[in-house]
């Protein structure tokens, strides 16, 4: 029955070349979004690995992990934190730098987001090389959280981001290319 349902899914994610520049298959989850039963769904496939599991908060990482992540968070009885892009959180916040193919980037949370001890699911859309997840891993450990699960729509496997997750705790894709 998953079978058929992430078969449903992954139908509806549009796949766009090319996009934002060459070599890039970009996973357009907007026409996911538009399907009113491909986005029941996949709000029903992100939670069932971890439910009656004890979570405290879903991380959600900007900005298509918000799409999902509050109802994630509702259906585990779980509160919401997003981690931003630099600059657009307006309370004291931690920072984290991860390496893009050219450069790097930062990750933001909030000092006050979590407390000690929280257990802590980090969702988004899509993990392709795991810098943005891994860094937001990085920032939940450093206010003292614990990682509990990761949650994602789609895994892009030929790119190995799950190793650099923390290791030994369950990574929930919907759909693995
Ligand atoms: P990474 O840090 O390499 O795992 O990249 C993950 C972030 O970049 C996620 O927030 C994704 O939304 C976005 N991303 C990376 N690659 C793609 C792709 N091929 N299609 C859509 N989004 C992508």
């Amino acid at each position: 029955v998953h079978q058929s349902i992430t078969d449903y899914i992954s139908n509806t994610i549009r796949t766009i070349p090319d996009f934002p520049k060459k070599g890039i298959q970009f996973k357009d989850i907007t026409t996911l979004l538009q399907d009113k039963r491909a986005l029941e769904l996949t709000s029903y496939m992100l939670a069932q690995p971890f439910r009656n599991r004890s979570v405290d908060f879903v991380v959600g990482l900007e900005s298509r992990g918000f799409l999902f992540g509050t109802n994630l968070a509702q259906d585990l009885n779980a509160g919401f934190v997003p981690v931003r892009k630099p600059g657009k959180l307006p309370s004291k916040t931690l920072s984290e730098m991860y390496a893009l193919e050219y450069g790097e980037d930062h990750v933001e949370i909030h000092q006050d987001a979590i407390f000690k001890g929280a257990k802590v699911i980090i969702h988004d859309d899509l993990i392709a090389t795991g810098g943005t997840a891994s860094a937001a891993s990085k920032l939940i450990k450093r206010l003292g959280g614990e990682i509990v699960g990761y949650s994602f729509i789609i895994e892009l496997s030929f790119l190995n981001g799950r190793d650099q997750l923390v290791q030994n705790v369950p990574i929930e894709s919907i759909v693995i290319e």
